[in-house]
């Protein structure tokens, strides 16, 4: 038997159910292992004392021949999820000290699926970011290490569950995606990232960035993993309007369907000058790992493609100016008085510039400006009628294609500290952020590694509610590409 804290999800289930290992000694070498894995920075708040109490509660349940889909399994929680009685700070300082009175609906349905939480992880602030860079409780170190030794990021947003995850401290994490925050740090990590639909899963209590677009799910080590973690997270609910009232299918019974007689799109738009070679052949090694499964591969046209990261970059800071203008020192979260006689403006102005970090304050300033009187026809009104170009291209991809290969990002993971330009981090976004706007289900497999041994991911883009066939092209994809390469544990060294 692999170590308990190697074990990935479908595995520990079944020692679980045959009761060969408990819950409590699962959850207490995970905690181990993240306690060693401190350098990493990828769990931001821990509690010991709740994280056994479920594992011994998950335990008693099996003791009594009763069980959830995920009972004792433990998982780590991006700190965008509120979590009650738990701080959660989406990775910002002006929520540093906030417990949430309430849990989230993605969060809550773990636990009735008998999930044990190992703790929250850390996140590029309110979910803005490539990088895990902009939190700010500090970075996250990447497990994966270069050629030359130096520190590279996990990516982000959700950093830290793509980490976690990749340096087998958790076997599963809850992560969220606006414009690719699950896909690009699965792509970096050698990590397997779940976007479902838009709609999918229960927006409620996720700390929100950008509401049309904002969508949970799961990074994992295998599809099957995402399959059956995605079926615990997902489902109607009442307190989120934008949630569909559809049942959720069994997508672990997809798995292995196979792609036999589908259609596969690729995107001649996708084809850059800029994507490194061992990218673009990688991707197109893919296509013949389809094909010889018995799909049919098609180049297919997304005409508005390069309209996306533009579109993008105006509705998500949009809706961001909007949805942070909430913490204001009034309500809840930090609360800075520069001195007793402040005015409530500047009470709001000190608030708001100690609270908020760089990119959170450049997003909300860009998002003010397009929403501006002045300017909301020429940025806003246009950007939102773009989006509609980028959906129906699609829309008429799959009225021929079942599926749509790409890769997930244009590069693997980099140093950190070695993009300070803003647009040239936002171009990380380049191949996820298409799919975001339009709502559709997309995922990251791990599909090899470059020249230095770094992974590199490919992403299939599905229909709306359509995760099945999605699942089913990736456990595709993840049986030809037989991705098995982990980290070098070097975080251990020492401990
Ligand atoms: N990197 C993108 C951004 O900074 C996407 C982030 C996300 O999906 N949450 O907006």
């Amino acid at each position: 038997m692999a170590e308990l804290h190697e074990l990935d999800l479908a595995e520990a289930r079944d020692l679980l159910r045959r009761r060969v290992i408990s819950s409590r000694e699962l959850a207490e070498a995970l905690l181990t292992e993240i306690e060693r894995a401190a350098p990493l920075n990828a769990f931001l708040t821990l509690d010991r004392e709740r994280t056994l109490a479920m594992a011994d509660a998950a335990d008693a349940a099996l003791a009594g021949g009763e069980h959830g889909p995920m009972t004792g399994l433990p998982v780590a929680i991006k700190d965008v999820f509120c979590t009650e009685g738990v701080r959660t700070t989406a990775g910002s300082r002006i929520l540093e000290n906030f417990i949430p009175p309430y849990e989230s609906t993605v969060t809550a349905n773990l636990w009735r699926a008998g999930a044990v939480m190992l703790g929250k992880t850390n996140m590029d602030e309110f979910a803005m970011g490539s990088s895990n860079e902009n939190s700010a409780f500090g970075p996250v170190r990447g497990p994966w290490r270069n050629g030359k030794g130096e520190d590279l990021v996990p990516g982000g947003s959700s950093g830290g569950s793509a980490a976690a995850v990749a340096a087998r401290l958790a076997p599963g994490a809850t992560a969220t995606d606006t414009g690719g925050s699950i896909r690009q740090p699965a792509s970096f990590t050698g990590t397997v990232g779940m976007k479902p639909t838009y709609g999918r899963c229960s927006r409620y209590g996720m700390i929100a960035f950008a509401s049309s677009l904002d969508q949970a799910g799961p990074i994992t080590r295998t599809v099957r993993d995402a399959a059956i973690m995605l079926g615990a997270m997902a489902g109607h609910d009442e307190k989120d309007s934008t949630v569909v009232d559809r049942p959720v299918p069994d997508y672990e019974a997809a798995l292995e369907r196979g792609v036999k007689g589908l259609k596969v799109g690729v995107p001649k738009e996708y084809h850059s000058a800029k994507t490194p070679k061992e990218i673009e052949d990688l991707w197109l090694e893919a296509i013949e790992w389809l094909k010889a499964a018995g799909a049919e591969v098609v180049d297919i046209t997304l005409p508005h493609t390069e309209a996306a990261l533009p579109t993008y970059y105006i509705v998500a800071p949009a809706e961001a100016s909007s949805n942070l203008a909430r913490y204001d020192g009034v309500r809840y979260g930090l609360r800075v008085m520069p001195d007793e006689k402040a005015s409530l403006t500047e009470m709001y102005e000190a608030t708001r510039g100690a609270g908020f970090g760089r990119e959170v304050k450049r997003r909300i300033m860009i998002g003010t400006y397009v929403l501006s009187a002045g300017y909301y026809d020429a940025y806003y009104l246009k950007a939102q009628k773009v989006r509609a170009l980028i959906a129906r291209d699609f829309a008429e991809a799959f009225e021929t294609v079942d599926l749509i290969l790409t890769p997930t990002a244009p590069s693997a993971a980099f140093a950190l500290g070695a993009k300070p330009d803003p647009i040239a981090m936002y171009y990380n976004d380049v191949f996820t952020v298409p799919s975001s706007l339009a709502g559709l289900p997309a995922i990251s497999v791990p599909a090899g590694t470059d020249g230095q041994g770094l992974p590199l991911g490919l992403q299939l883009i599905g229909r709306a509610f359509d995760e099945e066939t999605v699942f089913a092209g990736a456990r595709v994809l993840e049986e030809a590409a037989g991705f098995s390469a982990a980290p070098e544990p070097w975080w251990k060294k020492g401990s």
